[in-house]
């Protein structure tokens, strides 16, 4: 058996060598390794995937945040509600802005924002909702856009973990997660459903004006080169990574169809045991499977079970050990006096199996037959 690894972009690039070594040559050989001709070409196909008017690329997807909430307009002290239970990119920028993070809770099946939780929240300095599409699963859009709109609030969609995902409304309509808000934002780096081979990152909008303000403040504050009209920064995907990107966007409907199926055989396994919970699917969108996170049942040993899968040569993950409320780094905001039980408990019980486009059937069942065999 091969070994497992929580991610194996190595296999994933020997199925497609030979077309990213020449993209990769053709972009050594032209030279242009800034804003070269695949960065734009990407940034169009991207469009087009997504159905989105305007795709900004950018060097990460921190930078991507950041600069979203940059072209906002946002004042310090404004109010940016976030869920605490995400990667510490979404609220690290918040607080960078000197925006003030406003940390709800999640939904304890999707482990996204929970929008009772966002309606309680809002106060009149809220500007702006930040819900993250955790794991490849989309948050519930369509109450929290509802929201953002009855109280005038931008909306940001932290779409690192799932792009491809399709979001449907309840009048049947369906769209790209990353396209549903004022803005969209996501990252390439390389682990995720659509990974870079280094950094990269890209910013989505249909509206014209915000991409204005999110191109320019991408590259420096400018329109026309050397007049700097506002303070930006410099975030630029460079060309060989578009050239690489162009190549795995073709397949990334099979990527994700990949993971699905992964889920799909780790879900038959698990889904009788009492002491698993599987991930939840909800019904008003796809689900891409950035990560399989599972819930173990109170009284379940969970650092055994990470050292009984490590000592048979299996990784896993605990995505995230501290929620963002808990982090030394927002003390200055007194987040620790706030209260979210479910995101506490949430971060005590999940773990994340290995789960990418490469994995073997052969890998697949030791995997589960090894969780299995701990909670027995
Ligand atoms: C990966 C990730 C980011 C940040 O992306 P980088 O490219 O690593 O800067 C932001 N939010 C979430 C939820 C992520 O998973």
């Amino acid at each position: 058996m091969r070994p497992i690894q929580m991610v194996d972009t190595r296999s994933q690039y020997h199925r497609i060598k030979s077309e990213v070594d020449q993209a990769v040559l053709d972009v050594l050989e032209s030279s242009a390794f800034i804003q070269g001709k695949p960065v734009q070409d990407l940034a169009t196909e991207l469009g087009a995937y997504l159905n989105v008017s305007h795709v900004i690329p950018c060097a990460n997807g921190t930078d991507a945040l950041q600069i979203a909430m940059m072209a906002l307009g946002l004042k310090p002290g404004d109010e940016v509600i976030t869920p605490s239970f995400t990667y510490i990119a979404t609220t690290e920028v918040i607080a960078l802005l000197q925006l003030t993070p406003v940390f709800v809770e999640v939904d304890p099946q999707t482990f996204c924002m929970d929008p009772e939780s966002l309606r309680k929240a809002i106060t009149p300095r809220t500007k702006a909702i930040v819900p993250v599409h955790l794991y490849g699963q989309a948050a519930p859009m369509e109450p929290i856009l509802q929201i953002a709109q009855e109280h005038g609030l931008f909306v940001i969609e932290d779409n690192a973990q799932a792009i491809g995902c399709e979001y449907r409304f309840s009048d049947g309509r369906t769209a790209k997660t990353g396209t549903l808000g004022h803005i969209g934002c996501t990252s390439f780096y390389p682990s995720k459903n659509l990974g870079a081979f280094g950094d990269g990152g890209a910013i989505f909008t249909n509206d014209a004006a915000l991409a204005e303000q999110l191109k320019m403040i991408a590259n420096h504050g400018q329109r026309t080169r050397y007049y700097h009209e506002i303070v930006g920064c410099n975030s630029r995907l460079d060309s060989v990574q578009a050239a690489i990107l162009r190549i795995k966007l073709r397949h990334l409907d099979d990527y994700n169809q990949s993971r699905r199926n992964v889920a799909s055989h780790y879900d038959r396994v698990f889904s009788a045991h009492p002491k698993i919970t599987t991930p939840y699917q909800a019904s008003y969108s796809t689900h891409v499977f950035h990560q399989y996170t599972i819930k173990l049942a109170p009284g379940v040993d969970r650092d055994g079970l990470v050292k009984f899968l490590s000592d048979r040569s299996i990784p896993s993950m605990i995505y995230y050990p501290v929620p963002g409320h808990r982090q030394a780094m927002f003390a200055a905001f007194g987040t620790a006096k706030v209260t979210l039980p479910i995101t506490d408990a949430l971060t005590d019980c999940v773990i994340s199996l290995p789960i990418h486009t490469e994995m073997d059937n052969d890998q697949l069942q030791y995997i589960s037959d090894a969780v299995m065999e701990y909670l027995s």
